[in-house]
């Protein structure tokens, strides 16, 4: 097992692993930017080393001075969190070449899914059903035309490098779709670095259902059942619960065999994410997230597993030591991403934190870094809390959550919390009856 982590994040998250290190009897090492000298991964970790000023581009994206910082602590293994450089198969390999573990999958498959066109070929050619496409990128106006044609609108111009919901423009008519390409073009050069554009049929209606997996490096991978996270915002999630209370336990053990099957034959390794649309029925591959996510607390809560633990016993070389039958998905449950951001216009509301008292009882768990005193930097993501509640079933998840929310004190900052409560006194939240549109329409309302 390793003796040493540096973890190359910051926040919660930074945090949550840091706290599965410590269980594990392993030392951590924290990185941080000038301004999170006092933020409480620093704070927690047993070393500290600060990699450059606040700017996420100079500090915690920056390869050398964390790769320097990983040299000089004399860590044993890399863990990259989510966001930042956790899908960049350049920083894994090099990593890798510097003698680190890299607590994640290998630079080959982060590179494979992180181009969305290869990540559909992939996912297709090992029998995970796609949204249908124009089957690659669109080079010119006419191969746009037919292949939208074929596909029939509305339809999606995706960018093949997107990612955090950028990237996607709606075409309802064929007059539109010249431009549209012309313009994600131009932005996917500008935001990813690459202008590579394909079309996606459009699902009006759909859910969004992800499966996680877990794999090690001998060939052992198990799915832990689906998350639901329609609950969107620009395509940005807000509320997500496991299990999908749009799937039956046949269609979950379906969609995960499914899933499962895929990863043996690419031999995938670590903890991943398979994300489909979920429409009418049927499941429609959109893209692999090959790291931990956000949301991976609420697939702890119902299977008892600890992710990030697994995560660094794969990395150590540990096989995973049980199988799918071994898994047991029980109760529900919920979390409720707590942004500081008025619950209204969600500008940001970056500041110091006043009074802070967490709520906690039966079920209650909150992952977060902030806390009473704490000045909130504004350079990085506005995502200060998870709340996450699991319940025996879905009802008594909702009503823990609602008492939860209504106990959460957070003063001088403006939070998505008043948000979810009312999302939680929502008849279609109450009965699990909503798609990835519905929230943008339950805010626009407040207009
Ligand atoms: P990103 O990598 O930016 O997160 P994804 O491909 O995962 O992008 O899609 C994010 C969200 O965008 C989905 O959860 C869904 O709400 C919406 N979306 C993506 N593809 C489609 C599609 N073909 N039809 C309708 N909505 C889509």
């Amino acid at each position: 097992m390793f003796e040493k982590v540096l973890i190359a994040n910051r926040g919660e998250i930074a945090v949550r692993i840091l706290r599965a290190c410590r269980e594990m009897g392993i030392r951590t090492v924290a990185i941080h930017s000038t301004s999170d000298v006092d933020a409480m991964h620093v704070r927690l970790a047993d070393e500290t080393i600060c990699v450059g000023p606040p700017p996420a581009q100079d500090s915690y994206l920056c390869v050398p001075a964390i790769l320097s910082a990983a040299t000089i602590s004399n860590a044993d293994a890399i863990h990259p969190g989510y966001g930042f450089l956790s899908e960049n198969a350049d920083f894994a390999a090099m990593a890798e070449e510097h003698g680190f573990a890299f607590i994640g999958p290998s630079p080959e498959h982060i590179r494979m899914m992180g181009d969305k066109i290869t990540a559909k070929k992939v996912a297709r050619e090992n029998g995970i059903p796609v949204v249908p496409d124009s089957g690659g990128t669109v080079k010119d106006e006419k191969s746009a035309l037919d292949a939208a044609e074929e596909i029939g609108y509305p339809v999606l111009v995706k960018a093949s490098a997107g990612g955090g919901g950028r990237g996607m423009k709606l075409v309802a008519t064929p007059d539109e779709l010249p431009e549209a390409v012309q313009t994600a073009k131009s932005e996917a050069l500008t935001a990813f670095g690459d202008n590579k554009v394909y079309i996606e049929k459009y699902l009006g209606r759909a859910r969004h259902v992800e499966v996680q997996v877990l794999a090690d490096f001998y060939g052992g991978v198990v799915h832990l059942g689906e998350r639901d996270c329609s609950l969107q915002r620009r395509h940005q999630k807000l509320l997500e619960e496991a299990p999908s209370p749009a799937l039956n336990d046949d269609q979950r053990h379906e969609i995960g065999g499914i899933v499962v099957a895929a990863m043996e034959k690419i031999a995938y390794r670590s903890v991943g994410t398979v994300e489909f649309l979920y429409e009418d029925g049927a499941f429609y591959f959109i893209e692999m997230n090959t790291r931990l996510q956000v949301e991976h607390p609420v697939t702890e809560m119902i299977c008892g597993l600890d992710l990030v633990r697994e995560m660094v016993r794969i990395a150590a070389g540990a096989p995973l030591g049980y199988g799918q039958e071994d898994i047991r998905l029980s109760g529900h449950a919920i979390e409720c991403r707590i942004n500081a951001e008025n619950p209204v216009t969600f500008i940001p509301s970056p500041g110091r934190v006043g009074d802070y008292h967490a709520p906690g009882g039966l079920g209650v768990r909150v992952d977060s870094a902030i806390y009473s005193g704490y000045n909130v930097p504004p350079h990085y993501d506005s995502m200060i809390a998870k709340l996450i509640v699991h319940g025996a079933n879905r009802n008594e998840c909702l009503m823990r959550l609602r008492r939860a929310l209504d106990e959460y004190v957070i003063d001088g900052l403006e939070t998505t919390i008043p948000l979810h409560r009312r999302l939680l006194a929502d008849p279609a939240i109450i009965n699990g009856d909503y798609d990835t549109h519905w929230l943008e329409e339950f805010v626009s309302s407040d207009d």
